[in-house]
């Protein structure tokens, strides 16, 4: 199983997950040509695609016109009940490809176990996470992907553990938000529906003391351009992971328009 981050941040986002037998993304939030131009870079053509699983609706997560590809090519597009009336417009016809799921119910894409679990991000209809289940050299592995959570709650951390790959937002810094010159309502919005890097730092490690496992990657997804860096993001997260003892567990940050590297599980 590989794993690869086409582009992560607050104008695209788009997670490629494949394996022999099945590939699916999350989201659709950037253009048709710059993804099918990852596909085939990774040799997976756009109408093989087993399915596009939406996290929710706001345009960074899916493009109107990449998601009307989708459902063009006959590619399952799965999105929540609650969010389902707020999806592009597309045609009745095509309506058959889009696939509603509910919180904490798994379904299949291709040989991939998916169970959605809610996050508090504000989005119309409601934002989940995923856990994807997939058998990787004989054996179940776990990969948590949630890039836009909000409020921390008592589960969020809970979703996290026992993981061999999170992708986790770490979204912006505190001091660079506080600073920044955007009126104080959109800083409100912006520390109530992402999370800091502390606040990253701060679920990483509730889920790292609970699980029995050691992920083999920790991704950082939409690191915001403006109010964070790679740099700072990475800094916070990976001294948090030095003082409770996990520094060894490779640190990855995601980019904006331009593909990370491919993760593939050992
Ligand atoms: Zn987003
Ligand atoms: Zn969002």
């Amino acid at each position: 199983m590989k794993i690869r981050i086409l582009t992560s941040s607050s104008s695209g986002n788009c997670i490629l997950l494949w394996d022999n037998t099945s590939s699916c993304i999350v989201d659709c939030g950037c253009s048709v040509s710059y993804a099918k131009r990852h596909l085939l870079d990774n040799n997976i053509s756009f109408s093989s695609l087993n399915g596009a699983c939406i996290t929710h609706v706001h345009r960074d997560h899916i493009n109107p016109i990449f998601f009307r590809a989708l459902l063009k090519q006959n590619v399952p597009v799965f999105c929540s009940t609650t969010a389902h009336p707020y999806l592009p417009t597309h045609s009745p016809a095509t309506n058959l490809s889009v696939v509603t799921y509910a919180p904490f119910v798994p379904f299949f894409v291709g040989t991939m176990k998916i169970t959605p679990f809610p996050v508090t991000h504000d989005s119309p209809g409601g934002c989940c996470g995923f856990s994807i289940e997939v058998n990787a050299k004989r054996k179940m592995r776990k990969i948590t992907i949630a890039t836009d959570i909000g409020k921390i709650e008592p589960a969020t951390a809970d979703y996290f553990t026992n993981s061999d790959i999170v992708i986790i937002e770490s979204n912006h810094d505190i001091a660079m938000l506080a600073s920044d010159s955007i009126p104080q309502f959109l800083k409100t919005r912006i520390r109530t529906s992402h999370l800091s890097n502390d606040e990253c730092a701060e679920i990483l490690e509730k889920a790292l003391q609970k699980s029995t496992i050691k992920p083999e990657a920790i991704i950082l997804a939409h690191i915001s351009t403006d109010r964070n860096s790679k740099t700072l993001a990475r800094q916070c997260i990976g001294d948090r992971l030095r003082r409770i003892g996990h520094e060894s567990i490779p640190l990855i940050v995601s980019h904006d328009h331009c593909a990370g590297e491919i993760v593939e599980l050992h």
